[in-house]
């Protein structure tokens, strides 16, 4: 039974004192509601682009594109990301997950440094591990787990001196799938 969370927002009034408090409560209420749209209403899976090729026999690439998460997170990954072969062999999964980075540090009343700012972004990671691999009955388009996990999106495995790329087709959106 998915777990429902029931929502909180600020309201507002003149003459309102305003404290950091209630803009992060505001951010909260509306990054929960477009999780929650994601997660119920699209299911989790890569909504388009996010191809896996290898180059030159040593260098993965992931191209731009986008996912969703378990969580409901928005994979956004904006340029190619390139990583290298070098000594590894075997099976190995080709993962993309959402990642957050404070930023903008700036001089804080308390003394320290504090972010002014939070990127989103993505991490794309080699793993010897499916993050999905206890998803079943959980495939791509259904609300998934509810946790901010990797999200797979291919499989390379060596054959001789060869790469081989098998994207990894249940973790498309169904309406996507071809
Ligand atoms: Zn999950």
């Amino acid at each position: 039974m998915p777990d429902y969370k029931q929502l909180e927002r600020p309201n507002y009034f003149f003459g309102k004192l305003l404290t950091a408090d209630d803009f992060q409560l505001e951010q909260n209420y509306q990054l929960e509601r477009s999780r929650r749209n994601n997660r119920f209403l699209h299911g989790w899976g890569i909504v388009s682009g996010l191809s896996v090729w290898i180059e030159n026999g040593a260098t993965v690439v992931v191209s731009p594109g986008l996912a969703l998460d378990c969580a409901g997170n928005e994979l956004v990954l904006a340029t190619p990301e390139r990583i290298a072969l070098t000594s590894l062999t075997g099976k190995h999964f080709i993962t993309i997950r959402y990642q957050e980075t404070p930023v903008a540090p700036q001089p804080s009343t308390h003394g320290e440094a504090e972010f002014a700012r939070i990127r989103e972004g993505t991490s794309v990671e080699l793993t010897s591990t499916n993050p999905a691999e206890d998803h079943r009955k959980m495939g791509a388009g259904s609300p998934g787990c509810g946790l901010c996990h990797a999200l797979c999106l291919a499989t390379i495995s060596q054959r001789g001196s060869n790469w081989r790329v098998t994207p990894v087709k249940r973790s498309i959106l169904p309406r996507n799938r071809q």
